[in-house]
């Protein structure tokens, strides 16, 4: 398998500017996250700080980045990270069901701002998951519930209709799944996942709705999940001047190392994260 020098996790200023300083370095670098590359970028009506760049749309600063990355090579591969883990001297990426390895990671995944449910955290893997692709055949003719917050759940959702024999979906945001005889859509706000030793009902304001499975589809996966064993302050990283974590080889950049939540120190951040994790492959070889 082709082990990637970088694996960068995240499309915002973040993880785009620790892309591009790796490529420029001669990194063999992997880019994970959206074409569209973050809609914290893209809603942005107008930014006055970006340097360089005066009263630029976040749709212009967004086709600025993706010419960059273009201009320098860098290909976007558009998957979701559902985990990463150490393996001492690499990294395994879980991408659907698919793996993928790296010497070294930096997260650039911006900062989760939802609350977790009721029951989410205690139920997760007892029949809570954030991955349908990596669960989905564990629910094989059984009901499960989605809770649509990401711009790709309405296509998860479709795909677990293969496979499970009933999708309740509760639509976050306004997409939609294709109509399937199997798909029913419920706008109720969830308010608890509910069970005994596994998950057995998603509880929502107008009642209980029995389920396997609460399939949690956000835009981004609390750091602790997404990462088992790296050190956290809440929503965020810990990470050094550095941008390093606790997990040798891992850096993390960004909204998702802290505040203050800005374009132009993410981007900076980003950039550090990337010399960092040069310096660490640079001393891994020394090493060998
Ligand atoms: C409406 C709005 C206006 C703003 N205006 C300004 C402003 O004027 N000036 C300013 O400085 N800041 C502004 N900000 C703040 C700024 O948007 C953020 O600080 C910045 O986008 C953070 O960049 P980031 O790269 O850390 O994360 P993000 O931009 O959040 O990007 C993270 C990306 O990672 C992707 N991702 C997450 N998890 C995964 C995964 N597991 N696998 C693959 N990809 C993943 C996400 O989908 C997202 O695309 C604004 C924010 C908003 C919402």
């Amino acid at each position: 398998m082709n082990r990637y020098d970088i694996a960068v996790i995240g499309t915002g200023p973040a993880g785009i500017s620790a892309a591009i300083t790796a490529k420029i370095r001669n990194k063999n670098v992997l880019l994970l996250g959206s074409r569209d590359l973050s809609a914290k970028i893209s809603k942005a009506h107008r930014i006055d700080n970006y340097v360089g760049l005066p009263a630029v749309s976040g749709s212009e600063l967004a086709e600025r980045l993706r010419g960059h990355l273009d201009n320098v090579g860098v290909n976007i591969t558009e998957r979701q990270v559902g985990a990463v883990y150490s393996m001492g001297d690499y990294f395994a990426l879980q991408i659907g069901e698919e793996m993928l390895e790296a010497t070294s990671v930096i997260v650039a995944t911006g900062v989760v701002q939802a609350k977790a449910l009721e029951g989410e955290e205690k139920f997760l893997g007892r029949g809570v998951s954030y991955c349908a692709t990596c669960d989905g055949r564990l629910y094989k003719g059984k009901t499960v519930a989605v809770l649509g917050y990401s711009a790709e759940s309405a296509e998860e959702a479709l795909y677990l209709s293969e496979i499970v024999d009933t999708v309740i979906y509760f639509p976050m945001n306004d997409e939609l799944p294709e109509e399937r005889s199997n798909i029913k859509i419920i706008r109720e706000k969830p308010l608890a996942i509910v069970g005994d030793n596994t998950v057995t009902a998603l509880k929502t304001e107008a009642g209980e709705h029995k389920t396997s499975c609460v399939f949690v589809l956000r835009d981004a996966i609390m750091p602790d999940k997404l990462i088992p064993g790296v050190e956290t302050d809440g929503a965020h990283i810990k990470v050094d001047i550095n941008m390093k974590t606790n997990i040798n080889g891992l850096f993390a950049c960004g909204d998702i190392a802290g505040k203050p939540y800005q374009y132009i120190k993410a981007a900076g951040q980003g950039n550090i994260a990337a010399l960092s994790a040069i310096t660490y492959l640079n001393s891994i070889k020394k090493e060998v």
